[in-house]
């Protein structure tokens, strides 16, 4: 196991990409933060899931992570209980379509302070300890979109492309620390934050569910196949392993040939 010992939080680990992710590192070794949005049964059902099946140990955060002082609390008390942080994976983001000059300015500051500040916090508040120890991984999950653009999409596009700039920024930063820091890039990867927009192109085009799957990735994904939450999870563990020692500051993209086009 890869990542016997490490202790690894995942932001929005109650669902999707995260929550793959969080069990790839789980059955890797690691122990697992989990953070997101979900009530109280669902935390203590995704707690004993990962304990039982990955014999690993599991605590939840629920900070917002939009709230600068609530990821600072989050990552003291990871610290104070566990001893240290090894691995953060800045995951949590959400999305909204619309025209840039009909972008309601709420949505736009909701996707900003989520998707862009948010990783920011995270990555903060967790140097510390990994510089302490001399060790770090921070994997942020940035998209496609950290690369190329799409109509609709400004403060999501926006937001992603300060991802993947910030993620350079740190790996230079840390280079000497042992700590690196990289961004996945995916493509489309079916989870409810997608599921919505097949939705939307349901209702707008008067779709079947299939054909407004096919017409999405038909637009972007040339290889016309969803990626996996857990294929993400496996591209995580590496650049958390020390196999992964000499990549830093980069972008890795599993996105289905979308941003050679
Ligand atoms: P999802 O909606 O399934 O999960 C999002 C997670 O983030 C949930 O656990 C939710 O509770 C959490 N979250 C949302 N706001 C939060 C906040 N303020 N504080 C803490 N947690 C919060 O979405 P997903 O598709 O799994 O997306 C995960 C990440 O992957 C996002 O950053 C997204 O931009 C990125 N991504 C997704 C795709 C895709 O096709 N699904 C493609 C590229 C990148």
């Amino acid at each position: 196991m890869t990542l016997q010992g490490k202790i690894a939080l995942v932001t929005g680990s109650t669902s999707g990409i995260g929550h793959g992710i969080a069990v790839q590192l789980a059955k890797a070794g690691a122990s697992i933060v989990l953070n997101g949005f979900a009530d109280e049964a669902e935390v203590k059902r995704l707690i004993a899931e990962m304990e039982s099946n990955h014999g690993v140990k599991c605590m939840y955060q629920g900070a917002d992570i939009s709230d600068a002082k609530s990821v600072e609390t989050m990552i003291n008390t990871i610290v104070t209980s566990w001893g240290r942080l090894d691995i953060l994976v800045n995951n949590a983001g959400i999305q909204f379509v619309s025209p840039t000059d009909e972008f309601p300015i709420d949505q736009w500051n909701k996707i900003i302070n989520i998707n862009l500040s948010g990783v920011f916090y995270g990555t903060k508040y967790a140097l510390p300890s990994m510089k302490k120890n001399k060790f770090g991984r921070i994997v942020n999950i940035a998209s496609a979109h950290g690369l190329v653009a799409s109509k609709g999409k400004a403060a999501y596009v926006a937001a992603k492309h300060g991802v993947v700039g910030l993620t350079k920024v740190v790996g230079l930063e840390n280079a000497r620390d042992g700590i690196t820091c990289n961004a996945i890039c995916p493509g489309w990867v079916l989870t409810p934050l997608v599921q919505k927009q097949i939705d939307d192109l349901r209702t707008k085009e008067n779709l079947s569910e299939d054909a407004a799957r096919e017409k999405l990735l038909g637009e972007k994904q040339p290889n016309m196949r969803f990626a996996t939450p857990q294929e993400i999870g496996d591209m995580t563990v590496y650049l958390c392993s020390d196999a992964a020692q000499n990549v830093t500051g980069t972008t890795l993209s599993i996105d289905g040939g979308w941003t050679a086009q």
